[in-house]
């Protein structure tokens, strides 16, 4: 049998931490239960102390999880952020708090203005207080990659000695070079005594574009943990991808002696789901996920392709669940088969819930006559967007064409259910639609990004519109809207991303 590489997807955390990608509870739990699905040893779920939201995914992640995956709470080396993700994580089986500090020269002197024997003693100091509350515990030596290696093992030493479970030895600024990173795992696995007792976790960012070079390499040199995010999502340019590494060990795992428990056939779907859920579109020739990865169009490709599957495609698509379903719902499927669909797909409604994703599905399938699951996932998360919406639009009426002034009439409902019937005009529709909502709402943001996607094919398929505007105060933030119109989708993508902005400078509150 081959050597288990533990996943540790870090998504609702690292991920989460790239500009406009922040979600919400729901949106995480959601996530969370995908990443279950799909077999992952680990999910960091948030930062408890950062914001009273990330302290309720934690525990609602915990709750949910039992005992199928480990649940992690972030925390610096700081007592009172150790206590928080401790408490935050009492709904877990198993939990398991992540501490650490930063172990190179940049860090300590110009971040943390601390010696050497003070960062020492800080991190076994935080494992020491961390193992006091939680039996698993992960300490990572932030900026690991460029720190002194003599310096890195003498770290790991103590807080191994201190009890940690887990010691991540991260390339935080994605600075190293494969091989390079490879013979400081190497290091820290020759040199730390009782490391063989530990978990050994690379966690990697693709600043040079080789995060999962760089986690290839730590796995290939002794590591047992890989920290990784879907799509790559994460700070500045992402982390490793979860489905470029669990594919890379899939494809070679037998030359280096390593296997997962990825479900692989969950990738394709984990994929769209976090990039719909963020609003980050994922490219299309992005290794695995992408729109292209197993699209051929030159004509010697084609015709070697045809011919046999493996002259140009070195992963059946099946593998990765890239093929789509052969099921198709219509409206004549009925109640029983939308919910047994929609189960297969990891949804399951209370019954009044369901009668409402039941009608809609309807009012789909009556426009489109065939819906697949790409259209069943768009109706769910559109569904979940509404739960948590401040302002709620009800109705849109838009007047354009040439040379008509385009005009849009906005029906639009508050949280306290007051209804407020607006008019605008504007250079075209979406502009008029989006003044309308503007008188409404009354905060002035800047529209940075306006993309359409059809979600299934053909001309009568739900549009999908993805928004991006700046806050007053600088944030980010992303929105999403489906509809059959692209123009209500456009309106409903606004207001979601609008909902989102309120909602995280409440939470921060
Ligand atoms: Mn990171």
């Amino acid at each position: 049998m081959t050597r288990k590489i533990e996943i540790l997807d870090t998504t609702l955390r690292d991920g989460e931490q790239s500009p406009g990608c922040s979600m919400n509870t729901q949106e995480k739990v959601i996530v969370a239960r995908e990443l279950i699905r799909m077999g992952v040893d680990a999910i960091e779920a948030g930062f408890p102390i950062s914001s009273p939201g990330d302290y309720r995914a934690v525990s609602e992640i915990g709750a949910l999880a039992g005992d199928k995956v480990v649940v992690c709470a972030f925390s610096r080396a700081v007592e009172k952020d150790i206590d928080c993700a401790a408490e935050a994580l009492k709904t877990a089986a198993r939990p398991r708090i992540i501490t650490g500090i930063g172990v190179s020269p940049t860090h300590m002197n110009e971040k943390l203005h601390m010696s050497e024997d003070e960062v020492v003693a800080c991190a076994s100091k935080a494992v020491a207080h961390a193992k006091s509350l939680v039996d698993d515990v992960e300490f990572y030596a932030e900026d690991a990659g460029r720190a002194d290696p003599a310096f890195l093992v003498r770290v790991i030493q103590a807080v191994v000695d201190a009890g940690a479970t887990v010691v991540n030895v991260p390339d935080t600024t994605g600075y190293c070079l494969p091989d390079e990173y490879g013979a400081l795992i190497k290091m820290v696995s020759d040199e730390v005594k009782g490391i063989e007792n530990v978990k050994l976790a690379v966690h990697a960012h693709n600043d040079l574009g080789m995060a999962t070079a760089l986690a290839l390499a730590g796995v290939r040199n002794g590591a047992t943990q890989v920290e990784c995010t879907i799509n790559g999502l994460g700070e500045r340019a992402g982390n490793t991808a979860l489905e470029e590494i669990v594919m890379a060990i899939r494809m070679h795992g037998d030359e280096l002696g390593v296997h997962t428990d990825v479900v692989t056939p969950e990738l394709t779907r984990a994929s769209r789901l976090v990039s719909r859920i963020t609003g980050m579109s994922v490219q299309a020739n992005k290794a695995i996920v992408g729109a292209n990865a197993f699209t051929h169009s030159s004509g010697i490709h084609q015709d070697g392709v045809l011919k046999a599957r493996a002259t140009y495609e070195i992963i059946d698509p099946s593998e990765v669940g890239a093929t789509g379903s052969d099921i198709i719902l219509s409206a004549r499927s009925g109640r029983a088969a939308l919910r047994h669909r929609l189960q297969e797909l990891g949804y399951t409604f209370e019954d009044s819930d369901f009668e409402e994703i039941y009608e809609r599905f309807l009012e789909i399938a009556d426009q489109k006559k065939e819906v697949y699951d790409e259209d069943l996932e768009s109706i769910v998360q559109e569904r979940q967007r509404d739960i948590e919406s401040i302002y709620t639009l009800n109705a849109l009426q838009i007047q354009c064409g040439d040379p008509l002034v385009p005009t849009a009439v906005a029906t639009i409902t508050d949280e306290d259910g007051k209804k407020v019937v607006v008019s605008a005009t504007g250079t075209g529709p979406v502009d008029a639609a989006y003044k309308a909502i503007d008188m409404v709402v009354g905060i002035e943001s800047d529209l940075q990004e306006f993309a359409v996607k059809a979600i299934t094919r053909g001309i009568d398929a739900i549009g999908e519109v993805t928004v991006r505007i700046t806050a007053p105060d600088g944030r980010v933030y992303n929105g999403r809207g489906s509809d059959n119109d692209i123009i209500v989708s456009s309106a409903k993508a606004y207001i979601n991303a609008i909902n989102r902005m309120i909602q995280a400078s409440r939470a921060r509150a």
